[in-house]
């Protein structure tokens, strides 16, 4: 397995404190890479680098897709067992492997992470979101949900010329973080909707505080609607699931939906339209990133809502180039992150972008990260 592309690889090893890691840092051309620290448990440290160099380059796409200065990065961490606590030293000792890259990785939670491991991290290196306190940016999922209806009115527009969801049948597949708060949105918006869960405690809070439809999780992904929204695990569509849809149009939260680039031709062939998730799901990241010039809530939830305008021209792109909405999102991203970023990269002590060679701004850790634990 060799780096395709990417920047930096650091493999962290600590012995005393149990810890191995794999820091990925794909592109700073447009800036700092952030992206989220994954604790996972991987079969062994190939399946980790799979990972890692996987979900650091999607990261540069999402960023520079959502228009943000921000480059992709990633870290995951070999997490065996899921029961075994994160002590002090444990977090300090990763804490101080994130400092070391002196800002060009910024750390954020994923999968596996919590608030807490960002409050140990942050004892050792300013270069980590999402800690508990002040000019903290707090949990990213409402604005994510806010940015996937900003994606389905993108998609109501190509499809019936009103960005209205008023009366469009939505079905969610997952109520979690993202899922309950987009089923809050879609309810405001006038849609009708149904929802599925393994949990089902989740779908009756939402039937009660709405009289939503319940619906089963087998079938959640071919009942008929308006627009589907996977909102729970990534690889849900493929070639043969696809052929079972009856849906119009796509639009959801969860990462990787498609489970390769065929699918997303495939979408095509059948004429379903697919919002790109990578692009739906941008409000987490744009809410995170807004940490580095002095978080304010307003400011974000307008780059969120952008995120329609953002598909859009994603829809516009794919009819130009002929290409499935997937393919002319990631040469959107792309084209951006070559034409401004013009093979940059980021080093300690850079401003933290630049537009046609200015700096645009000065970099500054994230406000959160006062070491407040
Ligand atoms: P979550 O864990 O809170 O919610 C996922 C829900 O999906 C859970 O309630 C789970 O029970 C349910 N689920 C799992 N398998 C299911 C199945 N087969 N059928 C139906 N439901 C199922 O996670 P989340 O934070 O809401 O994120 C949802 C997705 O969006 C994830 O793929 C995540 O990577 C992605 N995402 C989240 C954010 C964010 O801000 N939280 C940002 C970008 C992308």
């Amino acid at each position: 397995m060799t780096a395709g592309g990417h920047e930096q690889v650091v493999f962290v090893t600590d012995d005393a404190v149990g810890l191995r890691a794999i820091i990925a840092v794909h592109s700073t051309a447009l800036g700092p890479s952030l992206g989220g620290i994954r604790f996972w448990s991987y079969p062994d440290e190939d399946a980790a680098l799979v990972d890692v160099l996987r979900l650091s380059e999607a990261m540069s796409l999402k960023a520079a897709a959502a228009g943000l200065h921000q480059g992709g990065g990633k870290a995951v961490v070999l997490w065996d067992d899921p029961a075994r606590p994160r002590d002090e030293p444990f977090l300090r000792a990763l804490g101080r492997a994130v400092d070391a890259l002196g800002g060009r990785y910024i750390a954020a939670e994923d999968v596996g992470a919590t608030p807490a491991d960002m409050n140990g991290l942050a004892l050792e290196t300013p270069w980590v979101t999402g800690v508990d306190g002040p000019g903290g940016s707090g949990d990213p999922s409402p604005v994510t949900a806010l940015g996937v209806v900003a994606a389905m009115r993108a998609v109501a527009g190509a499809l019936d010329g009103d960005p209205s969801l008023m009366g469009k049948r939505v079905v969610v597949q997952g109520a979690g973080h993202v899922g309950g708060h987009l089923v809050h949105l879609l309810v405001e918006a006038g849609a009708s909707i149904g929802v599925a869960d393994v949990r089902p405690e989740l779908v009756h809070q939402l039937v009660r505080a709405h009289g939503v439809d319940a619906l089963e999780c087998e079938t959640v992904l071919d009942q008929p609607c308006d627009i589907l929204a996977p909102c729970a695990l990534g690889g849900v569509l493929d070639r043969s699931k696809v052929s079972g849809l009856r849906c119009r149009a796509i639009a959801g939260a969860a990462n990787n939906q498609l489970l390769d680039a065929a699918t997303d031709e495939t979408l095509a062939d059948r004429g379903i339209l697919y919002a790109p998730d990578f692009v739906a799901n941008a409000g987490g990241i744009i809410n995170i990133a807004e940490e580095f010039t002095g978080y304010d809530r307003g400011r974000a939830l307008e780059r969120t809502a952008a995120i329609e305008a953002t598909t859009t021209r994603v829809f516009a792109l794919a009819r130009e180039l002929g290409v499935p909405p997937g393919r002319a999102a990631e040469t959107m991203a792309r084209r951006r992150i070559a034409e401004e970023g013009g093979g940059r990269r980021w080093r300690p002590g850079d401003p933290a972008a630049w537009t046609n060679g200015a700096p645009l701004r000065s970099v500054r850790p994230p406000a959160a990260s006062s070491k407040a634990v």
